[in-house]
C-alpha cells in the first residue's frame, strides 16, 4: 500500500472504536477510498466488509492518505501507535478526535511537527449514532490553511466550528461540553438517588427531571448569566446567593438523612459558602464563578 493517494477522496483513519467505525461508515458512503488501522486487527472486519481498506502496518497506513484521522482514547493511545513510525508521518495533516487535556494536545502539536506532520485537533460533540447526522458538530483548532484545506470533508461528519490557531482551544471547548454533560448526569443520578430514598421511582421522577433541564435553556438563565460574568457584575434581585447556599445546604442535609453519598451536593455547598463569605451574599448566584474562576 504505498500509493500515497493525494486525492481528496482518501482518508485514513487509526482507530476503529465506536467513533471510529461511525467516521469511516462515513466517508464509505460518500464515496472515499477509506484505509483503516486498528490495535486489535479484528475491529477492522465489519468496516472492511463495508469496503474499507485494511492496512497491515501503522507505515503502510500513512502511507495511504495525507489526511489521517485518530479516533483514540487519548494522546498517549498515538504515541505508541506512531512509535517506530515517525519517518511516515512527514507531510501528513493528523486530525486527532482524540480527547485529552490542552496541555497533551499542545505538546503533541509540538511534536508531530518535528516529524514534519501538522496537527489538527478536534473534539467531535455527539455520541456515535449520530456522527454525520443533523446536530452532529464538532470544535476544531490548529492550523487555519490546514483546517480550509479540509473543511469540506471534516463536514461530513458534523458542522465543524473552527475556533482557533492554539491546538489546545478545541480541547478546551470539548473538555468545557463535557464538564457541563458529566456534571449534569451527575446531578440527575444524584437528585433520582435523593428522591428514590422515599420510594419514589427512576421513571415516576424522570418528567420533572427532564423539566429542570428543559427549562434551565429555556428561561434564559445561562445567557443572562454569562453577561454577568463578562460584566464581572451580579445583580442578585430576583435570587440572591444566600438564598441558594440555604437549599444548597438543605441538599445536603437531606442527603445525609437519606443516607446517599453527599460528595456532590457538598461540592456545591461549599462554593455558596465561599462565595457568601467573599461578602457576596446578595449577590446573583452567577457570582460562585469567582470562587471558581482562576486565582480565585
Ligand atoms: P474506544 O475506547 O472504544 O476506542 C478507542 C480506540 O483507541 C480503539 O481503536 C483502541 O484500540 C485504541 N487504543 C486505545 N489505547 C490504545 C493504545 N495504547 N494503543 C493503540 N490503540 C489504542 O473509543 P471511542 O471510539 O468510543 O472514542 C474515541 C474517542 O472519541 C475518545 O477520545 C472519546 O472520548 C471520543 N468520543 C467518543 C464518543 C462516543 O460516543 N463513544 C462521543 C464523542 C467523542 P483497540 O481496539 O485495540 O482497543
Amino acid at each position: 500500500m504505498n500509493n500515497v493517494t493525494n486525492n481528496k477522496n482518501a482518508v485514513t483513519i487509526i482507530g476503529l472504536g465506536p467513533m471510529g467505525q461511525a467516521m469511516a461508515t462515513v466517508y464509505l458512503n460518500e464515496g472515499y477510498r477509506v484505509n483503516v488501522w486498528n490495535r486489535t486487527a479484528s475491529r477492522a472486519e465489519r468496516i472492511v466488509e463495508k469496503g474499507a481498506i485494511k492496512a497491515n502496518t501503522v507505515v503502510d497506513a500513512l502511507g495511504a492518505s495525507k489526511f489521517v484521522i485518530l479516533s483514540l482514547t487519548d494522546y498517549r493511545a498515538m504515541y505508541t501507535i506512531f512509535a517506530g513510525a515517525e519517518d511516515a508521518l512527514r507531510d501528513r495533516l493528523i486530525v486527532n478526535l482524540s480527547s485529552d487535556t490542552p496541555d497533551k494536545t499542545r505538546e503533541s502539536a509540538t511534536w508531530l511537527k518535528s516529524h514534519g506532520a501538522e496537527l489538527l485537533v478536534g473534539g467531535i460533540m455527539v455520541p456515535a449514532e449520530l456522527v454525520g447526522k443533523e446536530g452532529a458538530y464538532g470544535f476544531y483548532s490548529g492550523p487555519k490553511a490546514a483546517f480550509d484545506t479540509h473543511e469540506a470533508s471534516l463536514r461530513l461528519i458534523g458542522r465543524a466550528d473552527y475556533v482557533g490557531e492554539d491546538p489546545g482551544l478545541a480541547q478546551f471547548y470539548y473538555q468545557a461540553q463535557l464538564d457541563i454533560f458529566l456534571t449534569s448526569l451527575a446531578a440527575y443520578l444524584h437528585a433520582t438517588a435523593l428522591v428514590g430514598s422515599a420510594g419514589v421511582s427512576a421513571k415516576t421522577f424522570l418528567p420533572y427531571a427532564m423539566k429542570t433541564f428543559e427549562s434551565m435553556s429555556v428561561i434564559g438563565a445561562l445567557a443572562e448569566a454569562a453577561d454577568h460574568i463578562d460584566s464581572g457584575k451580579y445583580p442578585g434581585d430576583m435570587a440572591n446567593v444566600i438564598m441558594m447556599g440555604a437549599t444548597a445546604d438543605h441538599i445536603v442535609r437531606a442527603s445525609q438523612t437519606a443516607g446517599i453519598n453527599t460528595v456532590l451536593p457538598e461540592a456545591v455547598k461549599t462554593l455558596y459558602d465561599h462565595t457568601i463569605a467573599a461578602g457576596r451574599g446578595k449577590d446573583g448566584w452567577p457570582s460562585l464563578f469567582e470562587a471558581i474562576k482562576k486565582n480565585s
